[in-house]
């Protein structure tokens, strides 16, 4: 438990300290536009080697402290890459759909449950960011959010669930939420005495990382609950020093931090950027977790990398990595016990 431990507040060191913004106005004006995207990165249309398109029901989102750190005009940039909407979603690719894992019907008022132990709360639809490779792009969020009866039913459901110890949030983004909102979700879930462990999947850590503000630092930090925050980086160029203040203020706050990526054609399909990655995640406290192997969601097939190809990528990182630096490459099939480990 956590209040038999020390809090560092000593080393407290949120966004607050470095004046910005606040998180929620850095949200507000991000990029939507891509002419001003392609404008900010000082690339024009005609210098894409692609098509881009507007895509109203997946539509652009970038924050502009992540733009900032794309290279400017590089049409291959590994950041841009990934937010970039291409013509080529629209393909109808065999195999690509738009529910690859099977989780709309096992979703029940925003909990899916498949595995044991755990279960993954759906706590909004959205997120700080629009990844073009996201395998819940399509996911019925307005039927399936734990939020719309104010966690009631999500809780009640959890509540049944004696053989659940940790709960997972994610959505979309569960940092999305207001603090106050998430308080109160960590307020509920602390009163289910069978769980010992909240563990939240985001990428507002790499994307947005104002967002780790002292209200949010103090919510997790007084939590009875062990707290594991898994963010989701693709590329070491993602982290920079704003990146890793964030990141240490959570670990100064006794929160485990692990990553999870998912290897993308053109953004880090090779083994230098790979280990790249893992160095930089370990100069800021995070240990990689898992690489994913790319999920069929309709409109992401370019960003798939063939599976003889990842376990190649994997086992040569291995050879020069020590083992806690080389993530585990995963596929997520519907039905399994659990991830399926490639290596
Ligand atoms: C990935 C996932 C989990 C967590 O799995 P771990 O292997 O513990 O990281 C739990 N529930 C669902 C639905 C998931 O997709
Ligand atoms: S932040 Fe995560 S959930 Fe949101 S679009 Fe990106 S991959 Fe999908």
């Amino acid at each position: 438990m956590k209040a038999d431990y020390q809090v560092p507040n000593a080393s407290y060191r949120s966004a607050s300290e470095f004046p910005t913004a606040p998180w929620t106005d850095l949200l507000r004006t991000a990029i939507k536009d891509l002419a001003e995207l392609l404008d900010f990165v000082e690339l024009s249309y005609s210098e894409l080697d692609e098509v881009s398109i507007v895509d109203p029901t997946f539509p652009l989102l970038v924050p502009r402290g992540f733009a900032a750190r794309m290279r400017k005009r590089d049409p291959h940039d590994p950041l841009l890459r990934q937010v970039l909407p291409l013509a080529r979603e629209r393909d109808a690719v065999s195999g690509f759909v738009s529910d690859p894992l099977a989780e709309f019907e096992r979703s029940q008022s925003g909990v899916i449950r498949k595995y044991a132990g755990r279960a993954l709360l759906v706590t909004t639809a959205a997120c700080p960011i629009h990844c073009r490779y996201c395998f819940r792009r399509h996911f019925p969020y307005a039927d399936q959010s734990a939020s719309r009866a104010s966690w009631a039913d999500a809780i009640a459901a959890l509540e049944r669930a004696r053989d659940v110890s940790e709960v997972i949030l994610s959505g979309g983004d569960p940092l999305t939420l207001a603090n106050g909102r998430l308080k109160t979700l960590i307020d509920k879930l602390e009163r289910l005495d069978h769980l010992r462990t909240l563990r939240i999947h985001t990428r507002f850590p790499i994307v947005l990382p104002e967002r780790i503000d002292a209200e949010l630092l103090s919510s997790l930090a007084s939590s009875r609950l062990r707290t594991v925050v898994v963010v989701h980086c693709n590329h070491a160029q993602e982290i920079d020093a704003t990146v890793e203040r964030g990141l240490a203020a959570l670990h100064a706050n006794g929160v485990v931090l692990l990553n999870q990526s998912v290897l993308l054609r053109g953004v880090n399909d090779d083994a230098a950027a790979l280990r790249a990655l893992s160095e930089r995640l370990l100069d800021a406290r995070v240990l990689p977790y898992y690489l994913h192997a790319l999920d069929p969601v309709a409109g992401s097939a370019h960003f798939d990398v063939p599976e003889r190809e990842a376990l190649a990528l994997v086992e040569e990182i291995r050879s020069t990595l020590p083992g806690y630096l080389v993530p585990r490459l995963v596929r997520e099939l519907p039905g399994g016990i659990s991830k399926t480990m490639l290596t």
